[in-house]
């Protein structure tokens, strides 16, 4: 088991762009150094909606990003997020390129 005494953030908190209740992400392969982070998975999150914009016009990619906390420091940060279809449609076995 997890000795998780002494970290910060252990019970979900609260996004501070929409209220969200935020949920735990699998970071084990991650290098983040914590098993999970607790990550804003709204889709109306103020801040994943600006990132839209903000990443298309820097970078001209369909990416954003999602509020995160670090749950061992209690710091907040920001992860990738690619759209919200991309993961289930790249996961279909029988369609590995459905947009070529
Ligand atoms: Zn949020």
């Amino acid at each position: 088991m997890m000795n998780t005494a002494n970290w910060k953030v252990t019970e979900a908190p609260t996004c501070p762009h929409c209220k969200a209740v935020m949920e735990q992400m699998d970071a084990r392969y991650l290098d983040w150094e914590s098993p999970y982070l607790w990550v804003c998975y709204n889709n109306e999150c103020t801040l994943f909606k600006k990132g839209w914009n903000h990443m298309m016009e820097s970078v001209g990619q369909l990416v954003s990003y999602r509020f995160m906390i670090h749950p061992q420091n209690g710091e907040a940060g920001v992860i990738p997020a690619f759209s919200h279809d991309y993961l289930e449609k790249r996961s279909k076995p029988m369609e590995p390129n459905p947009d070529e």
